[in-house]
């Protein structure tokens, strides 16, 4: 079986999305990886110690889902391979993930500050809470134990101070998640130089879980922390 003749689509798009995070710089030098599911004991992921951004299709890796690479692979697979694949185990549902270092969400852990806050409808209705991992060592067991509970609730997390990481029902799912996740990063961030961030109020969040539906969503699994006084206003309040 050759590797380039083999699931060439999903090669090309993990190529994409590498330069994507590279470009976007949600990543830089050899950081980050990514990998779709493509059957029960099937991954393709990218390879250890490259820089994602200058990927080629034949330098993928496939392995199966123990992370172990399938025959004739010539590259590694990455050293955080071990946390997807607790993430796969957990979600049934989830056939991508990637796991990048966005310097905004980051920062925020970096800083101790959450990013859980109601302030951007579409955020609230595709992410829902955004929860963040207890810190752990990377490329040790420690990064898989510390996601595996919250993989089951969130689609998309921040690592205290380490990076993000976006389960995606394909590849460009996920990628957009993370995208969606920086990008309200950052926006939380010019509002904090403005002066501060104001939540959405309570009756507006409220509002917006009863109208997921219409954006073809369902209910965020975390709907009821995104209505709790630290992620939005509840009246009476600032
Ligand atoms: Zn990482």
């Amino acid at each position: 079986m050759g590797k380039t003749d083999t699931h060439q689509e999903q090669r090309e798009s993990l190529v994409e999305v590498g330069k994507l995070c590279y470009e976007r710089r949600y990543i830089c030098g050899t950081e980050g990886n990514f990998s779709i599911r493509l059957g029960e004991n099937l991954l393709l992921t990218t390879p250890a110690s490259t820089c994602k951004g200058r990927l080629k299709p034949d330098e993928l890796v496939l392995t199966d889902l123990e992370g172990k690479p399938i025959e004739g692979q010539t590259h590694r697979p990455s050293t955080e391979l071990a946390m997807h694949i607790t993430a796969y185990q957990k979600r049934p549902d989830i056939k991508a993930i990637v796991h990048a270092h966005p310097t905004v969400a980051v920062g925020f852990t970096v800083a101790g500050q959450s990013l859980a806050k109601c302030v951007l409808p579409e955020v609230v209705c595709t992410l829902g809470f955004i929860p963040v991992a207890p810190y752990a060592t990377p490329s040790t067991n420690e990064v898989s134990e510390s996601i595996s509970e919250l993989v089951t609730k969130y689609d998309a997390l921040v690592m205290d101070h380490h990076g993000a990481l976006a389960l995606g029902k394909d590849i460009w799912d996920a990628y957009y998640k993370l995208e969606t996740l920086e990008h309200h990063a950052e926006t939380m961030l010019v509002a904090h130089l403005l002066g501060g961030v104001k939540t959405l109020r309570k009756p507006q969040v409220e509002k917006l879980l009863d109208i997921v539906g219409v954006y073809g969503l369902q209910k965020p699994a975390s709907a009821e922390a995104l209505l709790s006084p630290d992620a939005c206003t509840v009246d009476g309040d600032n």
